[in-house]
């Protein structure tokens, strides 16, 4: 079977920085996957590279079997993407501004609108955002990443700076997400007991893949006791 993300020997150098040293992974369909590392671990410098924003400067990239960074990529609306710091308008309420995404990628408006009960803001929906708390403002991003419903999710440190329980609503539904065949890659600083949920955990460090498997795996190899909180 094809994997949906396809990373083979991938180095990304800006200038004289080695941001990314040869990663290699596939995601295949469903699988919701942690990426674990430090600042500078380059965590976003892979994401970009899978959105197609930038190239590798080596190696191989493949999204729904397609070259992300090639000018035909026809795969790019199904794709979805929450950057580490999502902005919007805050005179907007949650509805105008899943209406305006909507308009701009060109989807129906009905279908961009019921995203905002999946994610829990349905009664919020008229609400400006400027109303919101930062965990409301995170889940109407991830309401903007899934117009369209995108067959990929990349999520860049969504649940950093979330109270606990919000962290638990964020991750409830992207689990679901996955469960029903979306590809969801998450990135975050820290292992936590949250990240854990996501079954597959890759670690980078200093641009090098350093650990991938299940939890299960990585606590074999690190003899890890059974309640782990690693800090990366
Ligand atoms: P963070 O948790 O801070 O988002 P990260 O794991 O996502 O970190 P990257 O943002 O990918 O890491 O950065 C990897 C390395 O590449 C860092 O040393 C960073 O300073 C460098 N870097 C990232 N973007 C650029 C750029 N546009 N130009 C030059 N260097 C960059």
């Amino acid at each position: 079977m094809t994997a949906t993300i396809h990373i083979a020997d991938v180095i990304k150098h800006y200038n004289k920085v080695e941001a990314v040293r040869g990663v290699s992974f596939d995601l295949a369909a469903g699988e919701m996957v942690a990426l674990i590392g430090h600042n500078g671990a380059g965590k976003t410098t892979l994401m970009k590279m899978m959105l197609g924003l930038i190239r590798p400067t080596r190696g191989t990239i493949a999204v729904l079997g397609e070259n992300p960074a090639a000018g035909e990529f026809s795969s790019r609306r199904q794709l979805g993407y929450l950057p580490e710091n999502v902005a919007f308008d805050a005179a907007l309420s949650g509805r105008e501004t899943q209406t305006f995404y909507a308009r701009l990628k060109r989807e129906p408006v009905q279908e961009a609108l019921a995203l905002l009960d999946i994610v829990g803001l349905g009664d919020a929906a008229k609400r400006r955002v400027n109303t919101y708390s930062k965990g409301m403002r995170q889940r109407l991003g991830l309401a903007q990443a899934l117009i369209g419903r995108p067959r990929v999710l990349l999520l860049d440190e969504p649940t950093t700076g979330l109270d606990p329980e919000l962290r638990q609503t964020f991750y409830d539904v992207i689990q679901k997400l996955a469960a029903e065949g979306t590809t969801v890659l998450l990135s975050s600083h820290a292992l936590t007991e949250l990240e854990e949920r996501a079954g597959r955990v890759i670690i980078m460090n200093r641009g090098l893949k350093v650990a991938d498997g299940t939890l299960e795996e990585l606590r074999r190899l690190a003899r890890l006791p059974t309640r782990i909180r690693v800090k990366v």
